[in-house]
């Protein structure tokens, strides 16, 4: 499936064949899409049915792609999104795709390995990095998030009695 970018300085639009070339020849180091054109950062409009009968929009502003126990084959990325052009990034789309072209299949995206993500905790710890560099996680709210773990993991067991 290819991408259409639109750039949010130039206006131009750009495309990327399919994920693995969004991945690795439309982002900046820190994930954000950005134009091949002049360097700005880009967009890609996307929008989907929901059962329903409702849509779901959403702006795709940057893809983050995480290294697995099973290497370049299967890859686990998600899209930070927003709900504008170039409004503050929001939600979270876990995604993974499979390429078997080295080895003669396809590119794809499916389920079993190649499914639903499975992270490793440099993942997770890499992931909640990103999320609070493009301030969809504050730091204070990683503050308060690891207070709150401490404090249930501090917290004696009740006994029973
Ligand atoms: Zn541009």
């Amino acid at each position: 499936m290819a991408y259409f970018l639109t750039c949010n300085r130039c206006k131009e639009t750009t495309k990327a064949w399919e994920i693995v070339d969004l991945i690795t020849e439309h982002t900046h180091d820190d994930g954000m899409l950005k134009c091949t054109k002049c360097d700005g950062e880009a967009h890609v409009y996307q929008v989907s049915q929901t059962q329903d009968g409702g849509k779901w929009e959403r702006y795709i502003r940057a893809v983050i792609a995480f290294k697995t126990q099973f290497g370049d084959a299967y890859v686990p990325y998600v899209f930070l999104l927003s709900y504008t052009p170039n409004g503050k990034l929001q939600d979270v789309h876990f995604n993974y795709y499979k390429d078997l072209r080295a080895s003669g299949g396809r590119l794809k995206h499916g389920h079993g390995p190649g499914g639903a993500p499975v992270f490793g905790k440099g993942g997770i710890l890499r992931l909640l990095e990103h999320l609070a560099e493009h301030g969809i996680l504050s730091p204070s709210e990683l503050t308060a998030l690891a207070g709150k773990v401490e404090r249930k993991t501090r917290k004696p067991r009740r006994t029973g009695d």
